[in-house]
């Protein structure tokens, strides 16, 4: 396709999906809102990307990047975690994806079904949970066979869970700055809510949680996992939120 074929079919695709309608009820819970019920697993921390996935500067996320920098430049292992909240909350806007190279947020977010077994194994001794999943099951990871607070080894009860839940995730950037900053992922009820409103210009308020993650990134047909900053509302305890504020 031309640049001019690829540019019309954007904004008709743009279109579509900036004239869909979406019923009061559904508007109306996605402007309530939704709180948190994050079950993300411990990943271990990619590294800090230096600059945002389209443009040079960090516009209204510049704060919390200085925080991640600060703790990146005093980690002393690649293992010491990085992430910083999201409070007060933050206005976002979502974008089309504009200059990352990839067309499927023109329409809004991408949603996935997420399904896998989780492992939740309580230790005997002294009664502190973690989680290990399939990988460290398989690859009997002895890290996961200790408790981490009393070093007990192979002494724990387990509970199999079956987890699935809806993902969706999508590009923003903030108030007054047009280039993409980072990638937004919301599961469970808060995707739910959400999902069938957002489109590129969508504005919401966020308390959350942000931190470096892996995203795609596409370049002459091919794509490639490269450094980015990933918004999420956080685990439970930490009262994260997302609402609508204008569609
Ligand atoms: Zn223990």
């Amino acid at each position: 396709m031309t640049d001019r074929n690829e540019r019309i079919e954007r904004a008709k695709d743009l279109g579509k999906q900036w004239n869909k309608d979406v019923d009061k009820d559904t508007l109306d819970a996605a402007k309530k809102g939704a709180k948190s019920d994050y079950v993300g697993q411990w990943k271990r921390t990619p590294k800090l990307p230096k600059y945002p996935p389209a443009g040079q500067s960090w516009c209204g996320i510049q704060s919390f990047y200085s925080t991640l920098e600060k703790q990146d430049k005093g980690r002393k292992s690649k293992y010491k975690r990085l992430g910083t909240a999201i409070k007060p909350p933050q206005q976002f806007v979502v974008t089309d994806g504009t200059g990352i190279g990839n067309q499927e947020f023109v329409t809004g977010p991408r949603g996935t079904d997420v399904a896998y077994t989780q492992y939740q194994r309580k230790c005997n001794g002294c009664g502190q949970a973690w989680v290990a999943s399939q990988k460290d099951v398989d690859n009997s990871n002895k890290a996961k066979e200790r408790c981490w607070k009393c070093g007990v080894v192979g002494n724990y009860k387990e509970n199999k869970a079956k987890i699935a839940y809806r993902e969706i995730k999508f590009p923003v950037t903030t108030p007054g700055c047009g280039d993409t900053l980072a990638y937004v992922s919301l599961t469970g009820e808060p995707a739910r809510k959400l999902e069938s409103v957002l489109r590129p210009g969508s504005v919401i308020e966020i308390q959350g949680w942000i931190k470096p993650n892996k995203e795609w990134k596409y370049k002459n047909t091919k794509k490639y996992l490269v450094d980015a900053l990933l918004i999420t509302l956080g685990s439970t305890q930490h009262g994260g939120y997302v609402k609508l504020i204008k569609r």
